[in-house]
């Protein structure tokens, strides 16, 4: 399969101002000789090299578009083949018409990811970096989208090659000393192993941490912004999105569905959800609203509890305060642009202080300070450290509390002073599951399904 020659457009479909057709295999610049014609050919210019010329139908003559066209030599392209990638100028209708004539010389179609596979079956690049791309073109937000090329630089492969290189050698120490049976030596083992397992386990329960935030910055922290009609949600939601999505009116309770929507806030992706606010209601279409604002409540990783500090707090507004409590949420006391009248130490005695965000949406007033209580709540105020690896792969996730089980299990039977060549079998699987993450061990089907992922021409 590896030995035929692919190609696809690479670039998103739809208007832009060049698209690029990559093909990539064995007979890449002899096939595209046939159809681009220049001073030359393609099959006598150096690697990496640009060329500026004429896509010409081979047997009409007939000219379909003006086109620079790139030739990068196996080894030193993406998929570690001969590459040719043709940049067209023209819209998405003379695009095909290229594919199609290249298509035409005997090359076939690639399917989704096809080029980042064979770049991973040539060994370019290990599986985490592979699934990076995925991520990279899925990114939501600026920070996703470096967490994702960290990952295909091989930050975490390298992380994971240093944890499994130390359980090589524990496992060769364990090895040795299997050998030798005496009590002393076995005990001295056994204390040994209890501390390499549980450096590695604080190693792997380290990574894992940051599998929450990571997911967090990649899929945005789902966000309700709950609160009585009229406090000011809908402008809240407008000011963070800068744009006038939601329905803003000095009618009560206007906002009747759940409008679900990406912002960017300090950096950090939140995915917002505006309720018709929680209002006991007769009317039915507002009470559809407000159901859905509860399961809103339910699946929110952080609740926006806007408040008007201009108005003493209702009933409902009690209650909305003890059921968000104790949940991950901010109190938002909201148009302090007007004389405070709000029991503020009510308030107060009921939220920490770092969760309690004074703001004027009007004045567009307070917004930075939420973003910071929020980067606090869900990062420490560690969300400016850039170098941080972050597990955000739900395959990396579970192949890491895999080897995690393994490596309690191995300490805990050290503990127990079980014969060493029974733990040898855990921390043996402990280093598989790891080596399962990296790539090193992995069946053909999980990589079918890996790239099967991708969109096309990638
Ligand atoms: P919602 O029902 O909670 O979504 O509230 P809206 O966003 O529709 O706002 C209700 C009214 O409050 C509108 O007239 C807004 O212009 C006004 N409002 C919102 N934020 C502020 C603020 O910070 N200060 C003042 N003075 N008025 C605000
Ligand atoms: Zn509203």
């Amino acid at each position: 399969m590896l030995t035929d020659t692919i190609a696809a457009i690479a670039t998103p479909a739809g208007e832009g101002g060049i698209a690029v057709i990559r093909v990539s295999g064995p007979d890449s610049v002899e096939l595209s000789d046939r159809i681009f014609s220049f001073k030359g050919k393609l099959q006598d210019v150096p690697t990496h090299t640009v060329h500026y010329g004429h896509i010409v139908h081979p047997s009409t003559g007939e000219r379909i578009e003006e086109v620079l066209v790139t030739v990068m030599r196996a080894p030193r392209s993406f998929t570690m083949e001969d590459v040719v990638e043709i940049n067209c100028h023209g819209g998405i209708i003379s695009v095909k018409k290229v594919l199609d004539l290249v298509l035409e010389q005997g090359v076939r179609l690639a399917e989704p990811g096809e080029f980042t596979k064979r770049a991973y079956l040539n060994g370019r690049i290990d599986l985490t970096q592979a699934e990076a791309v995925i991520d990279l073109i899925r990114a939501k937000s600026d920070r996703a989208f470096k967490i994702a090329l960290k990952q295909v630089e091989g930050t975490l492969s390298k992380q994971v090659k240093v944890l499994r290189h130390g359980l090589v050698e524990l496992m060769a120490h364990i090895e040795v000393n299997i050998d030798y049976p005496e009590h002393d030596v076995e005990e001295l083992t056994s204390n040994y192993i209890q501390d390499k397992c549980s450096e590695s386990i604080a190693e792997v329960e380290r990574l894992l941490r940051t599998a929450e935030q990571g997911k967090i910055l990649r899929e945005g922290i789902v966000t309700a912004i709950v609160g009585r009609p009229n406090v000011g949600k809908s402008s809240l939601l407008n000011a963070l999105a800068q744009e006038n999505k939601a329905i803003v009116t000095d009618i009560p309770g206007t906002t009747r569905d759940v409008i679900e929507e990406y912002v960017n806030l300090n950096g950090i992706p939140l995915k917002l959800l505006d309720t018709a606010g929680l209002r006991e209601t007769e009317d039915v279409v507002e009470r559809i609203g407000v159901e859905r604002s509860r399961n809103a409540l339910t699946d929110a990783d952080l609740i926006l509890l806007v408040l008007n500090r201009s108005e003493p707090l209702h009933e409902e507004e009690y209650r909305l305060i003890e059921e968000v409590r104790d949940k991950q949420s901010i109190a938002v006391l909201n148009k302090s642009d007007l004389p405070p009248t709000a029991d503020l130490s009510y308030i107060k005695e009921r939220f920490p202080e770092d969760r309690i965000v004074m703001m004027s949406v009007k004045e567009n007033e307070g917004l930075d300070r939420l973003g910071k209580a929020i980067g606090e709540l869900f990062f420490g105020g560690q969300l400016e450290s850039n170098d941080m690896t972050y597990v955000s792969n739900v395959r990396h996730i579970h192949l890491l509390k895999q080897a995690l089980r393994s490596l309690e299990e191995g300490r805990s039977a050290a503990e127990q002073r079980i014969p060493i060549d029974m733990i040898q079998i855990d921390i043996r699987s402990a280093w598989e599951s790891l080596g399962e993450l990296v790539g090193d061990s992995v069946g053909e089907s999980l990589i079918d399904q890996i790239f099967s992922q991708f969109c096309l021409g990638k």
